[in-house]
Protein backbone atom coordinates (compact mmCIF):
# COMPACT_ATOMS: atom_id res chain seq x y z
CA UNK A 1 0.00 0.00 0.00
CA UNK A 2 0.82 3.35 -0.22
CA UNK A 3 0.61 6.88 0.34
CA UNK A 4 1.08 10.42 -0.91
CA UNK A 5 3.04 12.78 1.90
CA UNK A 6 4.28 16.19 1.12
CA UNK A 7 5.29 15.92 -2.51
CA UNK A 8 6.17 11.85 -2.35
CA UNK A 9 4.18 8.58 -2.96
CA UNK A 10 6.16 5.89 -0.98
CA UNK A 11 5.21 3.08 0.80
CA UNK A 12 2.18 3.36 3.30
CA UNK A 13 4.73 1.85 6.32
CA UNK A 14 7.38 4.47 5.59
CA UNK A 15 5.16 7.14 5.34
CA UNK A 16 5.90 9.96 8.07
CA UNK A 17 5.18 13.65 9.51
CA UNK A 18 6.79 14.91 12.39
CA UNK A 19 5.27 14.85 15.46
CA UNK A 20 4.76 18.88 15.78
CA UNK A 21 2.61 18.52 12.87
CA UNK A 22 -0.25 20.38 14.50
CA UNK A 23 -2.80 18.02 13.62
CA UNK A 24 -1.23 15.79 15.40
CA UNK A 25 -0.77 18.18 18.61
CA UNK A 26 -3.99 20.41 18.36
CA UNK A 27 -5.81 18.30 15.33
CA UNK A 28 -5.01 21.38 13.63
CA UNK A 29 -6.30 20.05 10.19
CA UNK A 30 -8.99 19.76 7.56
CA UNK A 31 -10.20 16.60 5.55
CA UNK A 32 -11.79 15.41 2.59
CA UNK A 33 -12.73 12.01 1.64
CA UNK A 34 -13.75 11.28 -1.67
CA UNK A 35 -15.39 7.99 -3.51
CA UNK A 36 -13.45 6.66 -6.64
CA UNK A 37 -15.47 4.52 -9.02
CA UNK A 38 -13.86 3.02 -12.13
CA UNK A 39 -10.45 5.22 -11.22
CA UNK A 40 -12.27 7.99 -11.31
CA UNK A 41 -13.08 10.64 -8.58
CA UNK A 42 -16.84 11.14 -7.85
CA UNK A 43 -17.84 14.72 -7.71
CA UNK A 44 -14.25 16.10 -7.35
CA UNK A 45 -15.11 19.56 -7.96
CA UNK A 46 -17.33 19.50 -4.95
CA UNK A 47 -14.90 17.87 -2.54
CA UNK A 48 -12.24 21.09 -3.69
CA UNK A 49 -14.91 23.90 -3.13
CA UNK A 50 -15.71 22.36 0.31
CA UNK A 51 -12.00 21.68 1.01
CA UNK A 52 -10.93 25.45 0.29
CA UNK A 53 -13.92 26.71 2.09
CA UNK A 54 -12.75 24.67 5.52
CA UNK A 55 -9.23 26.19 4.84
CA UNK A 56 -10.55 29.28 4.46
CA UNK A 57 -12.50 29.30 7.45
CA UNK A 58 -9.61 28.50 9.34
CA UNK A 59 -6.81 30.74 7.45
CA UNK A 60 -4.82 27.54 6.88
CA UNK A 61 -3.31 27.98 3.20
CA UNK A 62 -4.18 25.83 0.46
CA UNK A 63 -0.89 22.97 -0.17
CA UNK A 64 -1.03 23.73 -3.98
CA UNK A 65 -3.42 24.69 -6.92
CA UNK A 66 -6.65 22.45 -7.50
CA UNK A 67 -4.93 21.11 -10.82
CA UNK A 68 -1.63 20.17 -9.18
CA UNK A 69 -4.21 18.89 -6.10
CA UNK A 70 -6.21 16.78 -8.76
CA UNK A 71 -3.08 15.16 -10.57
CA UNK A 72 -1.37 14.29 -7.61
CA UNK A 73 -4.62 12.19 -6.17
CA UNK A 74 -4.78 10.63 -9.43
CA UNK A 75 -1.79 9.74 -9.73
CA UNK A 76 -1.34 7.87 -6.24
CA UNK A 77 -4.91 6.52 -7.27
CA UNK A 78 -3.42 5.18 -10.03
CA UNK A 79 0.01 3.60 -8.68
CA UNK A 80 -2.04 2.48 -5.79
CA UNK A 81 -4.07 0.10 -8.30
CA UNK A 82 -7.62 1.44 -6.66
CA UNK A 83 -10.55 0.77 -9.12
CA UNK A 84 -13.21 1.36 -6.68
CA UNK A 85 -12.45 2.87 -3.45
CA UNK A 86 -11.89 5.96 -1.19
CA UNK A 87 -9.46 9.31 -1.47
CA UNK A 88 -8.67 10.06 2.29
CA UNK A 89 -7.03 13.49 2.08
CA UNK A 90 -5.85 15.64 4.96
CA UNK A 91 -4.30 19.31 5.06
CA UNK A 92 -2.39 20.26 8.35
CA UNK A 93 -1.45 23.83 9.74
CA UNK A 94 2.27 22.36 9.17
CA UNK A 95 5.00 21.58 11.88
CA UNK A 96 6.07 24.25 13.95
CA UNK A 97 7.49 24.17 17.75
CA UNK A 98 3.89 23.82 20.22
CA UNK A 99 2.45 26.93 20.69
CA UNK A 100 -1.55 27.69 20.50
CA UNK A 101 -0.85 30.67 18.08
CA UNK A 102 -0.60 30.25 14.22
CA UNK A 103 2.86 29.52 13.30
CA UNK A 104 4.73 31.71 11.24
CA UNK A 105 2.65 32.22 7.91
CA UNK A 106 5.74 30.20 6.17
CA UNK A 107 5.13 27.18 7.50
CA UNK A 108 4.36 24.94 4.61
CA UNK A 109 0.89 23.18 5.38
CA UNK A 110 0.82 19.26 5.44
CA UNK A 111 -0.53 17.38 2.33
CA UNK A 112 -1.21 13.44 2.93
CA UNK A 113 -3.53 11.41 0.90
CA UNK A 114 -4.29 7.81 0.89
CA UNK A 115 -6.67 5.70 -1.72
CA UNK A 116 -7.98 2.22 -0.83
CA UNK A 117 -10.08 -0.12 -2.27
CA UNK A 118 -13.57 -0.50 -0.91
CA UNK A 119 -16.28 -2.68 -2.24
CA UNK A 120 -18.86 -0.24 -2.63
CA UNK A 121 -21.08 -2.84 -4.73
CA UNK A 122 -21.68 -4.40 -1.06
CA UNK A 123 -23.97 -1.40 -0.65
CA UNK A 124 -26.72 -2.32 -3.07
CA UNK A 125 -27.56 -5.95 -0.72
CA UNK A 126 -27.48 -3.75 2.08
CA UNK A 127 -29.69 -1.21 1.22
CA UNK A 128 -32.36 -3.41 0.51
CA UNK A 129 -32.83 -4.40 3.88
CA UNK A 130 -31.33 -1.15 6.29
CA UNK A 131 -29.10 -0.29 8.72
CA UNK A 132 -29.98 0.46 12.32
CA UNK A 133 -29.29 3.34 14.51
CA UNK A 134 -28.85 5.06 17.77
CA UNK A 135 -29.48 8.42 19.01
CA UNK A 136 -26.73 9.96 21.24
CA UNK A 137 -26.32 13.41 22.60
CA UNK A 138 -24.15 15.95 19.96
CA UNK A 139 -21.22 16.80 21.60
CA UNK A 140 -19.35 18.77 19.46
CA UNK A 141 -18.04 22.05 18.90
CA UNK A 142 -20.27 25.20 17.22
CA UNK A 143 -18.27 25.10 14.07
CA UNK A 144 -19.47 21.78 12.56
CA UNK A 145 -19.76 23.27 9.10
CA UNK A 146 -15.94 23.09 8.95
CA UNK A 147 -14.65 19.64 7.87
CA UNK A 148 -11.82 19.47 10.77
CA UNK A 149 -9.85 16.39 11.89
CA UNK A 150 -11.09 16.94 15.44
CA UNK A 151 -13.63 13.90 15.25
CA UNK A 152 -13.55 12.91 19.15
CA UNK A 153 -16.93 13.20 19.84
CA UNK A 154 -17.99 11.67 16.10
CA UNK A 155 -15.39 8.89 17.27
CA UNK A 156 -17.26 8.19 20.59
CA UNK A 157 -20.54 8.84 19.26
CA UNK A 158 -19.77 6.35 16.48
CA UNK A 159 -18.17 3.97 19.03
CA UNK A 160 -21.51 4.34 21.39
CA UNK A 161 -23.43 2.68 18.22
CA UNK A 162 -21.06 -0.10 17.65
CA UNK A 163 -21.01 -1.14 21.02
CA UNK A 164 -24.91 -1.44 20.80
CA UNK A 165 -24.78 -3.43 17.19
CA UNK A 166 -25.86 -0.17 15.23
CA UNK A 167 -24.47 0.88 11.90
CA UNK A 168 -24.84 4.78 12.83
CA UNK A 169 -25.64 7.11 15.82
CA UNK A 170 -28.01 9.81 15.10
CA UNK A 171 -26.84 12.82 17.16
CA UNK A 172 -29.20 15.48 19.42
CA UNK A 173 -28.51 19.26 20.07
CA UNK A 174 -29.52 19.82 23.93
CA UNK A 175 -32.53 21.59 21.99
CA UNK A 176 -34.37 18.50 20.69
CA UNK A 177 -33.30 19.25 17.59
CA UNK A 178 -31.67 16.31 14.99
CA UNK A 179 -27.94 17.61 14.00
CA UNK A 180 -26.37 14.43 11.82
CA UNK A 181 -24.98 10.95 12.22
CA UNK A 182 -21.57 10.57 13.42
CA UNK A 183 -20.38 10.37 10.13
CA UNK A 184 -23.00 10.77 7.84
CA UNK A 185 -26.29 13.58 7.05
CA UNK A 186 -30.01 12.30 8.26
CA UNK A 187 -32.94 12.70 6.10
CA UNK A 188 -36.38 12.01 7.48
CA UNK A 189 -39.33 11.50 5.56
CA UNK A 190 -42.85 12.70 6.99
CA UNK A 191 -46.05 11.00 6.56
CA UNK A 192 -47.20 13.25 3.48
CA UNK A 193 -43.59 12.20 1.91
CA UNK A 194 -41.93 15.24 2.20
CA UNK A 195 -38.09 14.64 2.49
CA UNK A 196 -36.69 16.56 5.03
CA UNK A 197 -33.24 17.31 5.85
CA UNK A 198 -31.58 20.12 8.13
CA UNK A 199 -30.89 23.22 6.62
CA UNK A 200 -26.82 23.89 6.23
CA UNK A 201 -25.64 26.23 9.29
CA UNK A 202 -22.85 25.54 11.42
CA UNK A 203 -24.41 23.51 13.06
CA UNK A 204 -23.99 20.70 10.23
CA UNK A 205 -21.21 19.49 7.59
CA UNK A 206 -22.45 20.79 4.40
CA UNK A 207 -22.64 16.86 2.87
CA UNK A 208 -21.63 16.76 -0.35
CA UNK A 209 -24.09 13.68 -1.08
CA UNK A 210 -26.75 15.65 0.33
CA UNK A 211 -25.95 18.46 -1.94
CA UNK A 212 -26.10 16.16 -4.89
CA UNK A 213 -29.23 14.42 -3.05
CA UNK A 214 -31.55 17.59 -3.18
CA UNK A 215 -31.12 18.18 -6.84
CA UNK A 216 -31.56 14.55 -7.81
CA UNK A 217 -34.33 14.36 -5.88
CA UNK A 218 -36.50 17.91 -6.79
CA UNK A 219 -35.30 16.68 -10.90
CA UNK A 220 -37.02 13.45 -10.21
CA UNK A 221 -40.29 15.38 -8.58
CA UNK A 222 -39.68 14.80 -5.36
CA UNK A 223 -40.62 17.15 -2.70
CA UNK A 224 -37.75 18.13 -0.29
CA UNK A 225 -37.50 20.76 2.57
CA UNK A 226 -34.51 21.80 4.57
CA UNK A 227 -35.84 22.18 7.80
CA UNK A 228 -34.94 21.20 11.57
CA UNK A 229 -36.61 18.71 13.07
CA UNK A 230 -36.61 16.79 16.54
CA UNK A 231 -35.89 13.73 17.89
CA UNK A 232 -39.92 13.16 18.16
CA UNK A 233 -40.10 13.66 14.54
CA UNK A 234 -37.13 11.01 13.68
CA UNK A 235 -38.74 8.60 15.86
CA UNK A 236 -42.45 9.35 14.08
CA UNK A 237 -40.86 9.44 10.40
CA UNK A 238 -42.35 7.23 8.00
CA UNK A 239 -38.68 6.68 6.67
CA UNK A 240 -35.44 7.35 7.65
CA UNK A 241 -32.05 7.18 5.80
CA UNK A 242 -28.46 8.83 5.65
CA UNK A 243 -26.22 9.55 2.85
CA UNK A 244 -22.29 9.82 3.08
CA UNK A 245 -19.49 8.93 0.63
CA UNK A 246 -18.76 5.81 2.23
CA UNK A 247 -22.53 4.46 2.08
CA UNK A 248 -24.25 6.75 -0.68
CA UNK A 249 -27.87 6.58 0.69
CA UNK A 250 -28.49 3.88 3.19
CA UNK A 251 -31.85 3.39 4.54
CA UNK A 252 -32.17 2.86 8.81
CA UNK A 253 -35.10 0.90 9.65
CA UNK A 254 -34.66 1.15 13.38
CA UNK A 255 -33.55 3.90 16.02
CA UNK A 256 -33.00 2.53 19.79
CA UNK A 257 -34.65 -1.18 18.69
CA UNK A 258 -37.99 0.66 17.08
CA UNK A 259 -38.64 0.21 13.82
CA UNK A 260 -38.66 3.10 11.82
CA UNK A 261 -41.95 2.75 9.53
CA UNK A 262 -42.60 -0.94 8.85
CA UNK A 263 -39.29 -1.53 9.49
CA UNK A 264 -38.49 -1.93 5.67
CA UNK A 265 -36.43 0.11 3.37
CA UNK A 266 -39.68 2.38 2.70
CA UNK A 267 -40.25 4.02 -1.31
CA UNK A 268 -38.24 7.75 -0.63
CA UNK A 269 -35.23 5.64 0.52
CA UNK A 270 -35.03 3.50 -2.15
CA UNK A 271 -35.73 6.23 -5.10
CA UNK A 272 -32.73 7.83 -3.15
CA UNK A 273 -30.93 5.00 -3.45
CA UNK A 274 -31.42 4.54 -6.95
CA UNK A 275 -31.16 7.90 -8.14
CA UNK A 276 -27.71 8.14 -6.66
CA UNK A 277 -26.25 5.08 -8.58
CA UNK A 278 -27.59 6.41 -11.68
CA UNK A 279 -26.09 9.71 -10.60
CA UNK A 280 -22.59 7.77 -9.83
CA UNK A 281 -22.72 5.76 -13.07
CA UNK A 282 -23.93 8.82 -15.32
CA UNK A 283 -20.33 10.68 -14.07
CA UNK A 284 -17.97 7.76 -13.85
CA UNK A 285 -19.59 5.21 -15.50
CA UNK A 286 -19.55 2.52 -12.87
N1 LIG B 1 -21.75 14.61 8.48
C1 LIG B 1 -20.60 14.25 9.04
C2 LIG B 1 -20.34 14.59 10.47
C3 LIG B 1 -19.63 13.56 8.28
O1 LIG B 1 -18.46 13.19 8.83
C4 LIG B 1 -19.91 13.25 6.92
C5 LIG B 1 -18.97 12.57 6.05
O2 LIG B 1 -18.14 11.81 6.35
C6 LIG B 1 -21.15 13.64 6.39
C7 LIG B 1 -22.04 14.33 7.19
C8 LIG B 1 -21.51 13.34 4.96
O3 LIG B 1 -20.76 14.12 4.08
P1 LIG B 1 -20.46 13.64 2.59
O4 LIG B 1 -21.80 13.40 1.96
O5 LIG B 1 -19.74 14.78 1.97
O6 LIG B 1 -19.64 12.39 2.69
Amino acid sequence: RLAYVNGRIVPLAQASVSIEDRAYLFADGIYEVASIFGGALFDWPLHLERMARSLNELQIRAPMSDAALRIAAERLIRKSGVSTGMLYLQITRGAARRDHAFPDARTPPGLSMIARPFDFSRRVPEQQVGMTAITAADQRWSRRDIKSVALLPNVIAKQAGKEAGAYETIMIDPDGTVTEGSSTTVWVVDRDGTIVTRPLSHAVLPGLKRRRLIGLLEDAGETVAERSYDVAALKDAAEVFVTSTSSPVMPIVSIGGEAVGDGTPGPASLTACRLMWEEIERQTGW
